[in-house]
């Protein structure tokens, strides 16, 4: 009887003093939509005498979040909600990642940064160029971006021989990290090194501070061992791992080998670095790859239920991996020209095919500034290349006065389920961005078909029964849905 009263008194005290927390939609618990014949009444109840800090877990056998034995801790009137529940089947857990292509925000030909924006025509604030992007990662587990930029605010010098070289101010990579939420980001890439090994420190330096204050994962460049040692993020129930890998670019091995870190100095992996300590020239390929092959090592060996691979490879502006640059054939290059091109795309396949049979989940490949192929087979989901996401030191692509490949990068978002203990992906969605030049916005729908027909096609030539064959919606985006796959919610909302 004492024990009566107490544990009494204890469930009203519960219920007055704690915020509701079964009807929350937290993805495990039963929410609105379970509910049968809930009049306006009932409703009044539920909001009245909701059960407070009881197990979340849903009963296997009963589907009901908490047992009749319960009723006690929550009284009769509580009881009539429970009992208005149907069972409904058990929530599969779910992991969004977003996924977009390269960034930089240096403004080209300018060793000044602003800290607040960049000038283009206008002045855009850093919120101006990512209100459609927050749009794209707000809700989703992880984001990633290709961080193909130096980070600092400093006046520095460009190696010599170096194009284009990108120096981001890091108010700018804040920004996209606090306030527009990428929290999966690589520094591996071919402008990593743009300002020698003092950019190299400074972009380390500020990316430390980021880290300090965000929960991200961020893999390219630091010592040896840091950039062979794979990032891992535990999130919504998933285990993720995640490294990224680059190469220095322009066919220069003296640059694949100047900034490759060791134990003591920092410097960034290569793509190109073959077993025997050369490195991978176009028309020369590795028999084996080193960095690449170690990396994956180390990612494999991890406990992991999702592996994810950042690969920033590949020839510039060209769509297909296989034979040909320009979106149909290459036959308006040179001899030469025509076998390089087809040289590279021979060694970014034998790069992805390594990647796969190593069974990695998710493949990100960017560097060609223009979406390529999309993959999936029965272990990887592999996208070739997403492009330019926001790019600053770019041109405006979004006119007519470029080729159709050439208008648009991608934002895509890939949906896990958890399954049986095992990650297993269950949709694709992709959006076609514009302006990616300054402040990347969706493409409208009428160009969405055209765009989605394109990139079929150019995965199909390049991938033939592994090609990604994403469906056109009416709202501007596209996508892919994974047959014979128990979706979470996010997912089902695609694939009905
Ligand atoms: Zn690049």
């Amino acid at each position: 009887m004492i024990k009566s009263i107490i544990l009494l008194i204890l469930a009203v005290a519960t219920s007055v003093f704690s915020q509701p927390s079964v009807y929350q939609d937290n993805g495990t618990v039963s929410n609105h939509d379970d509910l049968v014949n809930v009049s306006k009444d009932d409703e009044k109840l539920k909001k009245s005498f909701i059960p407070q800090n009881l197990k979340d877990d849903l009963n296997p056998i009963t589907q009901y979040s908490f047992e009749p034995w319960h009723l006690r801790f929550v009284g009769v009137e509580a009881a009539q909600v429970i009992m208005v529940r149907k069972p409904s089947s058990v929530q599969v857990q779910e992991l969004v990642i977003g996924m977009g292509g390269d960034v930089s925000l240096s403004r080209p030909g300018s060793d000044q940064l602003d800290s607040n924006g960049s000038t283009l025509n206008r002045f855009y604030t850093w919120e101006q160029m990512t209100e459609d992007l927050e749009k794209m990662t707000a809700g989703n587990d992880l984001n990633f971006m290709n961080l193909e930029s130096v980070v600092s605010d400093q006046s520095l010098k460009a190696i010599s021989g170096k194009k284009y070289p990108q120096k981001s101010h890091p108010h700018g990579v804040k920004h996209l990290v606090n306030k527009v939420g990428f929290n999966l980001i690589s520094t591996a890439n071919n402008h990593a090194y743009d300002y020698g090994d003092a950019g190299i420190l400074e972009t380390l330096k500020h990316l430390a501070t980021i880290k300090s204050r965000a929960k991200v994962a961020i893999s390219g460049l630091g010592n040896l061992q840091e950039t062979l040692e794979p990032e891992i993020m535990d999130i919504n129930g998933f285990k993720v791992a995640f490294i990224a890998l680059g190469m220095k670019g322009d066919d220069r091995p003296d640059w694949e080998s100047s900034w490759r870190p060791t134990l003591e100095k920092p410097g960034m992996l290569s793509v190109r670095h073959c077993e025997d300590n050369t490195f991978e020239k176009a028309m020369s390929p590795c028999r084996q790859y080193g960095d690449l092959k170690n990396a994956l090592e180390n990612l494999k060996a991890m406990k992991a239920d999702l592996r994810i691979v950042s690969i920033h490879e590949g020839m510039e502006l060209s769509v297909y991996t296989k034979n040909g640059s320009k979106p149909d054939d290459d036959s308006g290059q040179t001899a030469n020209g025509q076998q390089r091109q087809r040289s590279e795309n021979r060694n970014l396949e034998a790069k992805f095919n390594l990647i796969k049979s190593y069974g990695v989940d998710l493949i990100l490949g960017h560097h060609s500034h223009n979406a390529r192929p999309v993959e999936h087979n029965k272990n990887t989901l592999a996208f070739y290349g997403l492009g330019n996401l926001l790019f600053l030191g770019g041109k405006n692509y979004s006119t007519d006065s470029y080729p159709l490949w050439n208008q648009y990068g991608l934002f895509a978002k890939s949906y896990y389920s958890m399954i049986d203990g095992k990650a297993e992906l269950s949709a694709v969605q992709i959006v076609f961005l514009k302006n990616n030049h300054i402040q990347p916005t969706f493409w409208g729908k009428e160009k969405v078909s055209l765009f989605t027909d394109y990139l079929n096609q150019a995965s199909l030539k390049s991938l033939g029964d592994k090609a990604v064959k994403f469906k056109a919606k009416g709202d501007g985006t596209a996508v892919y849905c994974v047959n014979k796959i128990k979706k979470g919610k996010k997912a089902k909302a695609l694939c009905p």
